[in-house]
């Protein structure tokens, strides 16, 4: 199974894309969570990107697409992935595109988390409280809604094209999403 998880900021892509991977067995590769942890671990590729993300910018294409591009050549790939996060802009998706190609495989499925815009600020307002993530303040938090509109949102109309955009309403408890994503999968 290999698949993106797709949706607007605060939709539960980091939190269903997980227990999505758990369930098929597969590795759940997030793009935003290894920026994260280079920031965290203050490696030269966080010094690169912490200010980029704090803004709520987007990383450079070049930078993420290499990124992606080594950590999908990995063995633990083999059963498949779970992209969460990536691609975000229309050459990302091209460039995922090239790696697949290089390495013989395609999608099967790109997953749409579907909420409303008002849930999903009162969502990261929320979790901004709960983890104090360097990124979830008002500002940002707006940028990064522009920025989805603008860079990311486009790529729906290009999966769902391909045939690959399974659509899930991200409302409700996490085990009911879920419940959701896995029926929707299997059909
Ligand atoms: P996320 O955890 O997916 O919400 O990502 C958090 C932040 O990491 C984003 O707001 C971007 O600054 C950066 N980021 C994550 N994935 C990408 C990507 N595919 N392209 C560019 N920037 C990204």
């Amino acid at each position: 199974m290999r698949m993106l998880i797709m949706g607007p900021p605060g939709a539960g892509k980091g939190t269903q894309g997980k227990k999505v991977a758990e369930e098929f067995g597969i590795p759940e590769i997030s793009t935003g969570a290894i920026f994260r942890s280079n920031v965290a671990e203050k490696t030269e590729l966080g010094k690169v990107v912490s200010a980029i993300m704090e803004k709520g910018e987007l990383v450079p294409d070049s930078v993420t697409v290499d990124l992606v591009a080594d950590r999908l050549a990995k063995p633990d790939t083999a059963p498949g992935f779970l992209l969460d996060g990536f691609p975000r802009t229309v050459p990302q998706a091209e460039a995922l595109d090239g790696i697949l190609a290089k390495l013989g495989i395609a999608l099967d499925a790109v997953l749409s988390l579907v909420v409303d815009g008002e849930t999903l600020v009162q969502r990261m307002m929320k979790r901004a409280e709960i983890e104090g993530r360097a990124d979830d303040n008002e500002e940002t938090i707006r940028r990064r809604f522009e920025v989805y509109t603008a860079e990311t949102e486009p790529l729906l109309a290009l999966y769902r094209d391909r045939g690959l955009l399974v659509e899930v309403d991200g409302l409700g408890a996490v085990d009911e999403v879920h419940a959701r994503i896995v029926a929707a999968l299997k059909k």
